[in-house]
């Protein structure tokens, strides 16, 4: 497979040559037609694997087909969240979020992580159409009714098994509760233990499986 062949956006694949990206990693190859076919998905994959854009396209490419047609608000309502262990983690996936963006026009990422001034993120928040999370701050976001998720497509969960490190499966389920016109899920995982499954049977009904 090549990223022509992925079904992406001219100026996807524009963004993807300037980062120098000449052919999909093997997570790539799979995750981004499999995402893009729509469902729930589980994948087993590895820091370094190339997983960050598996995700950031095919859920870049449904961002701007909605905003294009006209079925995503252009209000303060995200499409796309992307749940993550840490801080720095978010704001590594944010800034490739970022490259990936830089040649289509439209698409705003905010980034909500502990230890910015909510006034910031507040503004950040404002007509964002992805949003990249931890999950303590934007929890914090929900319970004030700072974030409207109501309208929000796909929440992807990056590095599950960290974030149940970090004891984050409360917080988890109840983001998930707030996403309830949610129409996908991507959960991401270096390992498949028996809470990682339980986690994956809590958000989603019949999730498909990638392991490479
Ligand atoms: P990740 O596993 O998402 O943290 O990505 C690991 C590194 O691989 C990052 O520095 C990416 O910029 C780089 N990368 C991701 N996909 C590709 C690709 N298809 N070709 C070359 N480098 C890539």
């Amino acid at each position: 497979t090549t990223f022509a062949e992925m079904n992406l956006a001219q100026p996807f694949l524009d963004a993807i040559n300037v980062l120098g990206f000449t052919a999909p990693t093997p997570v790539q190859a799979h995750v981004v037609p499999a995402a893009l076919s729509g469902g729930d998905w589980i994948v087993a994959s590895q820091t370094g694997s190339g997983k960050t854009a598996a995700f950031l396209l095919p859920t870049l490419q449904q961002t701007w087909n909605a905003l294009r047609s006209g079925t995503n608000n252009p209000s303060d309502a995200p499409y796309t969240l992307i749940l993550c262990p840490t801080r720095e983690l978010a704001q590594q996936v944010a800034a490739d979020a970022i490259n990936f963006v830089k040649q289509t026009k439209g698409i705003r990422i905010a980034t909500v992580v502990g230890g910015t001034p909510y006034h910031k993120q507040r503004s950040a928040l404002k007509g964002a159409h992805l949003v990249v999370a931890t999950p303590g701050r934007l929890l914090d976001w929900i319970q004030q009714g700072g974030i409207n998720l109501s309208r929000l497509h796909t929440l992807v969960l990056d590095e599950a098994d960290r974030m149940l490190d970090l004891g984050f499966m409360d917080e988890i389920t109840s983001i998930h509760e707030a996403c309830e016109h949610r129409q996908q899920t991507l959960m991401f995982s270096a390992t498949f233990t028996a809470r990682e499954t339980r986690l994956a049977g809590a958000l989603m009904a019949e999730p498909q499986r990638i392991t490479l």
